[in-house]
């Protein structure tokens, strides 16, 4: 037997649950073995610690305050998934809605500034929002029309 398998069953060998034959193998191992003599030592000094412990006597109505707590931590946790969906399912109207907001602010705002006359201004503008990097796209492409569509001019 290897000691994997022995180590296995110890437990099992120690309270008497195994067969005769599967003990005396057991045994035998263990007596031949002095590092599963050393598992088995162990392992036999912890049951008898558990078995000196003091068993421990519930007042009666602890089972009831227990299973009171019980429900009480399962409905937080049922409300906080409530919760959890309802933000979930909040979270891409959300972010839609507030992308759509900052389009419309971005919009009026180049609105705003490519309706004054100073060329300068709108500059600095395109180039504080990075439009000027849409300036080398060829005509007729996307970024073209873009900007033909907010600087209301023809053939950027
Ligand atoms: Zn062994």
């Amino acid at each position: 037997m290897k000691c994997e398998q022995v180590q296995r069953r110890l437990s099992a060998f120690l309270d008497g649950e195994l067969s005769k034959k599967q003990a005396s193998r057991i045994s035998e191992h263990v007596s031949g073995c002095p590092h599963c003599q050393q598992e088995a030592e162990s392992l036999s000094a912890a049951w008898e610690q558990l078995g000196e412990m003091q068993e421990v006597h519930p007042s009666p109505h602890f089972w009831i305050k227990l299973n009171a707590r019980i429900a009480q931590v399962e409905q937080r946790r049922f409300s906080l998934d409530k919760v959890r969906r309802f933000l979930d399912r909040l979270l891409v109207p959300a972010t839609v809605v507030a992308a759509s907001v900052f389009g419309l602010w971005i919009g009026g705002a180049l609105y705003d500034v490519q309706r004054t006359d100073e060329p300068e201004v709108w500059e600095q503008v395109t180039a504080s929002l990075y439009l000027d990097a849409l300036d080398d796209f060829p005509a007729g492409s996307i970024g073209s029309v873009y900007m033909e569509l907010i600087s209301d001019q023809e053939g950027l």
